[in-house]
């Protein structure tokens, strides 16, 4: 009977919920010990420029290797973590070993390139936010123009004023500072000039094929120029093929980031990029890095 099948369906949507909720709890319930026993890792995904392919740097993105699980996705646990408040530690942990790395890079006589680090909207609300970041830097001694700070564009968006505060605060004491995911908020043209910013960073949707519009083009042009014009740099993600590097070339981008020039990877294999002398030139047919 229809009856029937809705309870059914019901059922079924009531066992999907469930798990989830029973998921995100054994999350909840194992991340303070995940920190503990360091199950969360720091990976490295190169950036380079998209002129020349000189490696420029380095996005810091955190892997959990559960013991059960495997290797579980930040989309699934980044925005729990975000809702639980947990976020604000790991990222400290993060923030605390992308400094580790770069002064052991320092130490060991390596290329400089920074690390950007990824700044929770919930991070920006911690009063002491810019202490424990001078706080790093100090410990290990290093110029904070090295650590960039990536604050994901709708994070602006939310009050606006006590925002452009803090992030003016984190500028002066010399970080560097990227707007992520730019694109996907609502920023008025208004707003972004009135934002302390260094570099925008282009979410991937503009240059994926299945995402992308015949409008993005213009679109693309036209923060190019704009970007151009308010003097920050561009960073486009997620290129993950030869033409949309050359593309993005074309338009002026400045840096570029995707799986097709490198994956993100542990910082130990980060390291055989600086150490190689041919990161620094990009080869002929424009791939560094083979796509897998
Ligand atoms: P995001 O900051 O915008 O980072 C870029 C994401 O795009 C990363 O996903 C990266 O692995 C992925 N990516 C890079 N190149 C390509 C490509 O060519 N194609 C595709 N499809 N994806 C590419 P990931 O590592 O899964 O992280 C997802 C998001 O989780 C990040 O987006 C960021 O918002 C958040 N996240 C990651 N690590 C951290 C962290 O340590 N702290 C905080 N607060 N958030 C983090
Ligand atoms: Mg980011
Ligand atoms: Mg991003
Ligand atoms: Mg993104």
């Amino acid at each position: 009977s229809i009856k029937g099948q809705y309870g059914k369906h019901f059922a079924v949507y009531d066992e999907n919920l469930r798990n989830q909720l029973l998921r995100e709890q054994a999350i909840t319930d194992s991340m303070e010990a995940a920190l503990a026993e360091e199950q969360f890792l720091v990976y490295l995904q190169p950036k380079y420029t998209a002129e020349g392919g000189c490696l420029a740097g380095a996005e810091a993105l955190v892997r959990w290797n559960h013991p059960q699980w495997g290797f579980l996705s930040p989309a699934e646990f980044i925005p729990l973590f975000e809702k639980n408040g947990f976020i604000t530690k790991l990222d400290q942990f993060v923030w605390e070993r992308s400094c580790a790395i770069l002064k052991r890079w320092i130490d060991q006589g390596y290329p400089q390139v920074p690390v950007s680090v990824n700044v929770s909207r919930a991070d920006i609300y911690q009063a002491d936010l810019c202490d424990i970041l001078v706080g790093f830097i100090e410990k290990y001694q290093l110029s904070p123009s090295l650590l960039h700070l990536e604050i994901t564009e709708s994070a602006y968006t939310e009050n606006q004023e006590q925002i452009i505060d803090t992030v003016n605060n984190l500028r002066q004491r010399g970080f560097i500072i990227e707007m992520d995911d730019f694109g996907t908020g609502y920023s008025s043209l208004n707003m972004l000039n009135e934002m302390p910013l260094d570099v925008l960073k282009l979410d991937m949707k503009f240059i994926r094929n299945e995402t992308a519009k015949p409008a993005d083009e213009g679109v693309l042009r036209f923060i190019m120029g704009l970007a151009r014009w308010m003097d920050l740099k561009v960073v486009a993600e997620g290129v993950e093929t030869k033409e949309q590097l050359e593309r993005l070339n074309e338009l002026g981008c400045d840096y570029v980031q995707g799986y097709y020039l490198a994956k993100p990877m542990p910082a130990i294999e980060f390291e055989n990029l600086l150490k190689s002398g041919q990161l620094a030139v990009m080869s002929r047919d424009g791939g560094r890095n083979h796509k897998d």
